[in-house]
């Protein structure tokens, strides 16, 4: 995987220090994005001519790695008890009756298959240890609140004031920039792509219900940009009230930052209108 140097991300930027990727200036978004691994594309205007996607994905930080590593190992240690096929219709899973520890849900999209030893995506191993983190989250949490369809921001759920810029940085600007640059059938197909639907909301633009797990529903609002109002392109994430009984806070900001993902990687092979 090719690593970038800070200096090497900086004169992909148009060098404008506009602050759209959470961080001041050019260079301490380069240097953020050797030093954490966070995502090349949080710069919307970033130059990716002649990086593939796993190019696009910096390598994490060696120490970072041991330490996602050791988590994973942490959380399958503390499922070994679990039976797995009891948990399945808690967590909208499947099983097999002759694989009875190994469980079958949609992720974004994708197919995961989940044991107590291995995990696939789409039949590969991950090659981020944070969508481990993630799924072994999702089935640790046991979670036992199936979905209300009472939706509520982040700002409402407990604890989660230091989340809020988070999850602005990473899902709800990204999102905003993305789809004010990509025609809304192309914005469709990317939402449909990772298992969404319209919802009923009229007041956005564009309105959706995104499964990221089975029992993880977010809703989409966006807002087009209205220069003669001053009102720029807006994006705002809902979550089900019932969520933190299946993930943990730091887990769901992640989860929504892997739907952001997602939309971004899916709408890259479009074309721009
Ligand atoms: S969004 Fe891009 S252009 Fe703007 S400050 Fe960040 S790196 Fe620079």
């Amino acid at each position: 995987m090719l690593k970038l140097s800070p200096l090497a991300i900086v004169k992909r930027t148009p060098l404008n220090n506009c602050g759209q990727c959470g961080y001041p200036t050019c260079l301490a978004f380069g240097a953020a994005v050797v030093k954490t691994g966070i995502s090349l594309s949080l710069c919307p205007f970033i130059d990716l001519t002649g990086l593939d996607q796993g190019q696009m994905q910096q390598e994490q930080p060696k120490d970072q790695k041991a330490a996602d590593l050791a988590f994973i190992a942490s959380l399958k240690e503390k499922i070994r008890p679990f039976i797995l096929s009891d948990l399945a219709p808690q967590l909208g899973a499947s099983f097999n009756k002759e694989l009875p520890d190994t469980l079958f849900f949609r992720y974004l999209g994708q197919e995961v298959s989940l044991s107590k030893s291995s995990l696939l995506i789409d039949g590969h191993e991950p090659e981020d240890p944070r969508d481990q983190i993630l799924l072994y989250n999702y089935v640790f949490g046991q979670g036992n609140q199936p979905p209300s369809n009472n939706w509520v921001g982040m700002e409402s759920l407990p604890n989660s004031i230091s989340k809020i810029k988070t999850l602005a940085t990473y899902c709800e600007n990204r999102l905003a920039t993305l789809f004010t640059n990509h025609a809304k059938d192309e914005i469709w197909s990317a939402i449909k792509a990772v298992d969404g639907t319209p919802s009923a909301e009229q007041s956005a633009n564009i309105s959706a219900i995104i499964p990221v797990l089975p029992m993880i529903p977010q809703s989409i609002l966006f807002w087009e940009a209205a220069p003669e109002d001053n009102f720029t392109a807006q994006v705002k994430v809902l979550f089900d009230r019932h969520v933190l009984s299946y993930l943990d806070l730091e887990s769901l900001v992640f989860s929504a930052e892997r739907l952001a993902d997602r939309l971004d990687l899916l709408l890259l092979k479009q074309p721009k209108p």
